[in-house]
């Protein structure tokens, strides 16, 4: 079993106070929008077994009234706060420029090199965590509710194609342009922008529509044919380095393909693009059910595929 010990160490970090990295990073934007990582969420909460379905209610606060999605953003929202800052660089992967690949031993590191520090080090860190769940005893040291947001935010992140891109552009963050009539940047196009106007060109602003549209694809649809393959996944662990390869191949032959600072970007790229966008949200929620599923499965067989990666 490869051990994200440098997690594993900020986890026991982070329950004692302590800071642990607390510079280095420059302003780099969020994630999925709020409005993509409810919809990731939502279609994963739509999927869950029984067991997974309560072992995520359990583990939610009473406040959101069983809804996952309400806090699917929160890992967005604390990661520039002194106790969370440490979470900052595990939104995203930089892979070398023009590479288009992943690799996860020379591209899962943060800017300091410290290794398992990004989304796939990340997501691998909490589904152990999260693994535990049953037999509490052993990792109690960790906090099961964020340990479940976490990764419900991050499997999120790792299919936003942007989220695994270049290291010099920090992922399209440095590319102004414009998006339609006002300024924007290519990171924040598949961020934000691209479901936006989605919503209001086709939905009324409504995004539980473009959500149902999504789901309708999958369920009996364009994609019906293709769901066993994205749930497929014999080792947890090492599933998360198909979903970051996917996402910076996209990212080149989508993302940067034909875009150059100062652009305008409208109709066509809007129109390529939306059919992945939507994919890619469809394809993080089936596999984080996919995930809870077996992790809060009973029985000790989804126990032992976890422990033995
Ligand atoms: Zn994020």
């Amino acid at each position: 079993m490869r051990e994200p010990t440098a997690l594993k160490r900020m986890s026991l970090h982070f329950f004692a106070f302590f800071l642990v990295l607390s510079f280095g990073y420059g302003p780099r934007v969020e994630a999925w929008s709020k409005e993509g990582h409810a919809m990731t969420c939502k279609i994963a909460q739509d999927l869950l077994e029984p067991e997974a379905s309560q072992a995520v209610q359990m583990l939610l606060p009473d406040y959101v009234d069983g809804d996952l999605s309400a806090l699917c953003v929160w890992p967005d929202q604390v990661r520039h706060w002194y106790r969370y800052r440490w979470t900052s660089p595990l939104h995203f992967i930089d892979t070398p420029d023009k590479a288009c690949n992943f690799n996860y031993k020379r591209d899962c590191h943060d800017t300091h090199g410290v290794k398992d520090m990004c989304v796939a080090g990340a997501i691998q860190n909490f589904t152990n965590q999260l693994s535990h769940y049953r037999h509490g005893t052993s990792d109690r040291r960790h906090n099961m509710t964020e340990a479940l947001l976490f990764l419900a935010h991050f499997m999120g992140d790792i299919h936003q194609p942007m989220h695994v891109g270049f290291t010099s552009d920090a992922g399209g963050n440095t590319i102004e342009l414009r998006w339609f009539r006002h300024k924007s940047n290519l990171h924040h196009v598949w961020d934000r922008e691209i479901i936006l106007t989605a919503a209001a060109d086709y939905y009324g602003k409504d995004t539980s529509l473009l959500q149902q549209d999504i789901e309708g694809n999958f369920t009996d649809g364009i994609w019906t044919d293709d769901l066993s393959s994205w749930r497929d996944c014999d080792n947890l662990s090492t599933c998360v380095n198909k979903y970051a390869a996917e996402s910076i191949n996209i990212a080149c032959n989508w993302g940067y393909k034909g875009v150059e600072a100062g652009d305008t970007l409208s109709d066509e790229y809007f129109d390529s693009r939306l059919p992945l966008v939507m994919k890619r949200i469809a394809q993080g929620g089936v596999r984080l059910a996919m995930i809870l599923n077996r992790i809060f499965a009973d029985g000790e067989e989804q126990e032992d595929s976890v422990a033995a990666t």
